[in-house]
């Protein structure tokens, strides 16, 4: 059985779907594994690296199992072999043309998205692994646009008090950037609806938030709020900005538009030379003055709403990602290294988005 490892052709996209260390544990497995050349060059590691690693250069669109990073276009769907495998991030509630695309040319897809939270499936947590890295360099964007320092200094010229971060959403992004904004020496505080993450906020040495409106959904994720809690939250977030030098924002609700928590008004409340850094842009922002992509500036505070953090630390991501990617593949193969897909397991099933019929068959 052969596994794929292409080159990614989203402009900005600098990760890679595996890397040699991880290409030596398949190549262990059985598998054969065959990298298109050029294909870590956005981590800086030659073709050279993998083959001693054990893999083969070749046309890796033509592997049993391909891996990627980015959902394919549709001229790379067209190079894929019927009943191949594909995995990774294929925005299936996003991109529902290309994954109906996927089903069409009877590729089996697994999306890194669907895979089960669950205990289980933690190695595999791709969402997870990048939402780190993700909020680590949101903090760093942010010093970076300050224009004050993090932490607090004291210095024969006066003593800087430290810059005070607000974090909007304490999931795994969230809680990456209250750890890093609190390493840098500021003070950070965490705020989300789902109040048991106060504890966690707590834990990185942060403070915690309480605007008294609680959302719990499904399966560990926030609920949509309802249109009288939405006003009031905006109202009292409105209010509590205006203390803050630097927001981050990383609120998502699965399957819907990303809430709105940061108000014009409350750019406008925020100190001069502030800073927000909003995550959540690719679902239509947490903030009111968001434009996806771009750097903007309003009343004085900068804007930024960067669309592919992770790509943009694309070493320890990739690694990160490889390592989620290599226990999926070890759960669809057996023993002997031949395709062994159980759908009555709850990740197969769960991660599968296109071609379930052709991969039972
Ligand atoms: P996410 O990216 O979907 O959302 C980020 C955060 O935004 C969440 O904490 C959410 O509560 C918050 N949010 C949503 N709407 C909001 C609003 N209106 N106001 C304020 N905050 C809002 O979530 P995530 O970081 O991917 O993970 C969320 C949950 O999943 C966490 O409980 C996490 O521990 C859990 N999780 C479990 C596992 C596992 O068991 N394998 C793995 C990863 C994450």
């Amino acid at each position: 059985l052969s596994v794929g490892v292409v080159r990614e052709s989203l402009p900005g996209e600098r990760r890679v779907a595996l890397v040699p260390k991880l290409v030596e544990r398949l190549v262990g497995r059985k598998l054969r594994v065959l990298v298109e050349s050029g294909a870590g060059e956005g981590v800086l590691l030659a073709d050279e690296v993998f083959e001693q690693a054990g893999a083969e250069m070749g046309d890796a669109w033509s592997a049993d199992i391909v891996l990627k990073v980015a959902p394919p276009t549709p001229a790379e769907v067209s190079r894929l072999k019927k009943g191949s495998v594909l995995i990774g991030f294929l925005k299936p509630l996003s991109d529902v043309d290309a994954t109906a695309a996927l089903d069409k040319a009877g590729v089996t897809s697994f999306a890194m998205e669907s895979i089960p939270r669950i205990t289980r499936a933690q190695a595999m947590d791709a969402l997870s692994s990048q939402s780190s890295v993700a909020g680590y360099r949101s903090v760093l964007l942010a010093a970076e646009r300050l224009t004050r320092f993090f932490p607090m200094l004291t210095t024969a010229a006066g003593t800087m008090p430290p810059a005070k971060v607000l974090v909007l959403g304490a999931g795994v992004a969230g809680l990456q950037a209250l750890a890093t904004a609190k390493r840098l020496g500021s003070r950070p505080t965490g705020y989300d609806v789902r109040p048991e993450v106060a504890e966690q906020v707590r834990s990185v040495g942060a403070s915690w938030l309480d605007l008294g409106i609680e959302a719990v959904g499904e399966g560990g994720y926030a609920r949509e709020l309802t249109e009288d809690e939405r006003a009031e939250q905006q109202r009292r977030l409105t209010e509590a900005t205006t203390k803050f030098d630097v927001v981050i924002t990383t609120a998502l609700v699965p399957g819907r538009r990303a809430p709105t928590l940061v108000t014009a008004e409350a750019v406008r409340g925020m100190p001069a030379g502030g800073v927000v850094v909003d995550l959540a842009g690719e679902s239509g922002g947490n903030c009111e003055l968001t434009e996806p992509g771009k750097e903007v500036v309003a009343h004085d505070v900068t804007i930024c709403s960067p669309l592919n953090l992770a790509a943009e630390m694309p070493g320890h991501a990739s690694e990160l990602y490889a390592r989620n990617l290599t226990e999926l593949v070890e759960l669809l193969v057996d023993a002997d290294g031949r395709l062994a897909l159980d759908f009555s397991d709850e990740i197969v099933a769960g991660a599968c988005v296109a071609g379930r019929e052709r991969g039972e068959s």
